[in-house]
C-alpha cells in the first residue's frame, strides 16, 4: 500500500477516535424502511410539535391514518397545516385532536407514538409541573390506551436521562448522572420515570414497547422562540443580532437532522421482534457551542458578533451518543452532516419564520 494512502488511513482513524470527524460514524447508506400503513391507525401524541409533525407526515406518506393529539402547549398548528396534511385531511386520513394527555383519552389505534412533552430547557422549566405530569400521568394514559387497543407503543425518551454524563460517549447501559432536584429535573426525571413505567407495562402486562433516547435534533419547524441553541443562533444571525453563547461555549453537543431521526423512529417501531428495546438515536459528530456559532455565522453570511452569557445551572458539559447498538440491530446511521442540515434549516427559517 502506498505510504500516502496508509498515512491518510492512520490520520482518519486517529481523527475518528478523537471525535474530530464530524460526519456520520459509519458510511452506511441504508434504504429507507418500507412500511405499508394502509388501513392502520397511528396515534401521535405531540404530533404538532417539531419532531411529531415530521413523524405524522412520514406516516401519512406511508398510507397510515394519523390521529395527531396535541395540547398545543408547545406544538404549533401551522406545523400540521401544509399541503400533505390538507390532502390527507380531505381523504379523512388525518385528524387533529386537541387534548392534553394528562387526561385519559378515549381513542383507539394500532400504533401509539408518545412524543408529547415540552422539550427545550427554557420551555420545560417554564412549564415544570406540567412537564412532570406529562411524562408520568400522560405516559400512563397513553400506555392504558395502547393496552386497551392492543397497540404497539413507542416512546420518545431523551439523552437527558444521562444528565451531565461521567461516561463519554454515552451508551445505553450507562445509568446517568442526573441532579434530581435541579432545574432540569422536571424533564430528566419525568423521562426516567416514563422509561421505568414503560418497562413495567412490558414486564407485567406484556405490552410491546419500544424506546429511543433522542440526542439534540434540529431542522425545519424548530420553534424560533423555544430557546434552543440552533434556533437561537439562526434567528439571531438572520436578524443581525449578537449570537448568545452560554458560558465559555466549550461545552459540546451532537446535532442530528430531523429526517435521520424520523427514519430511525420508523425502523424501531416497525421492525418485528424489538419488544422492550431502547436505542440511542443521534449523530455522533460532536461540536462545541462556539464551533456551532461560527458555523451559523458562516452559513448565514452574518456579521453578528458573539456575546457570552451565563451558563445555565446543570448544563451538561459533553454529550455524544454511542450508536453502535442501533447500527448493529437495524443498520441505521445518520446521513445528514451538520453543515448540510444547517443549510436546509437556515433556508427554512429565512422563508417561513423571518419573511426574508
Ligand atoms: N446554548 C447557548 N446559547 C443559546 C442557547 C443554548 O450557548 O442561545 C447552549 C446551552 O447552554 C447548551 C447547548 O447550547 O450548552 C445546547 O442547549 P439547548 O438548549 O439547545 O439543548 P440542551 O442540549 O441543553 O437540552
Amino acid at each position: 500500500m502506498a505510504v500516502r494512502t496508509r498515512m491518510k488511513r492512520m490520520l482518519k482513524s486517529s481523527l475518528q477516535s478523537f471525535g474530530m470527524m464530524r460526519g456520520p460514524a459509519l458510511a452506511l447508506k441504508p434504504e429507507p424502511i418500507q412500511v405499508a400503513g394502509r388501513g392502520r391507525t397511528a396515534l401521535v401524541a405531540g404530533g404538532s410539535g417539531f419532531i411529531g409533525s415530521h413523524l405524522c407526515e412520514a406516516l401519512l406518506a406511508r398510507g397510515f391514518r394519523v390521529l395527531c393529539v396535541d395540547s398545543l402547549i408547545s406544538g404549533r398548528l401551522r406545523n400540521v397545516s401544509g399541503p400533505a396534511f390538507a390532502q390527507a385531511r380531505g381523504q379523512r386520513r388525518f385528524r387533529f385532536v386537541k387534548h392534553d394527555i394528562q387526561e385519559p383519552l378515549r381513542l383507539r389505534a394500532d400504533f401509539v407514538f408518545n412524543l408529547a412533552s415540552p422539550a427545550s430547557p427554557p420551555h420545560y422549566q417554564a412549564h415544570s409541573l406540567l412537564t412532570l405530569r406529562t411524562g408520568s400521568e400522560g405516559t400512563w394514559n397513553l400506555l392504558n390506551l395502547a393496552e386497551r387497543s392492543g397497540a404497539r407503543f413507542f416512546h420518545a425518551s431523551t439523552s437527558e436521562v444521562y444528565g451531565d454524563p461521567r461516561v463519554h460517549p454515552q451508551r445505553e447501559d450507562y445509568w446517568g448522572h442526573v441532579n434530581p432536584i435541579g432545574p432540569r429535573a422536571c424533564y430528566d426525571e419525568s423521562k426516567r420515570y416514563a422509561e421505568a413505567l414503560i418497562m413495567e407495562f412490558h414486564r407485567k402486562r406484556g405490552l410491546d414497547t419500544r424506546m429511543i433516547r433522542i440526542f439534540n435534533t434540529y431542522g425545519p419547524r424548530l420553534d424560533p422562540d423555544d430557546g434552543r441553541v440552533v434556533s437561537n443562533y439562526i434567528k439571531q444571525a438572520l436578524r443581525g443580532e449578537p449570537l448568545t453563547v452560554y458560558g465559555s461555549g466549550r461545552q459540546t453537543r451532537s446535532f442530528q437532522y430531523v429526517s435521520d431521526l424520523v427514519e430511525a423512529i420508523l425502523r424501531v417501531m416497525f421492525t418485528p421482534g424489538l419488544e422492550a428495546c431502547v436505542f440511542n438515536v443521534g449523530n455522533p459528530g460532536e461540536f462545541t457551542m462556539l464551533e456551532a456559532a461560527r458555523l451559523v455565522q458562516r452559513l448565514t453570511g452574518s456579521r453578528s458578533a458573539l456575546v457570552h452569557q451565563p451558563l445555565p445551572q446543570d448544563d451538561p458539559v459533553r454529550r455524544r451518543p454511542d450508536i453502535s447498538r442501533i447500527q448493529a440491530a437495524l443498520g441505521w446511521a445518520p446521513q445528514v452532516p451538520f453543515e448540510k442540515g444547517l443549510e436546509e434549516t437556515i433556508a427554512w427559517f429565512r422563508k417561513e419564520e423571518m419573511g426574508a
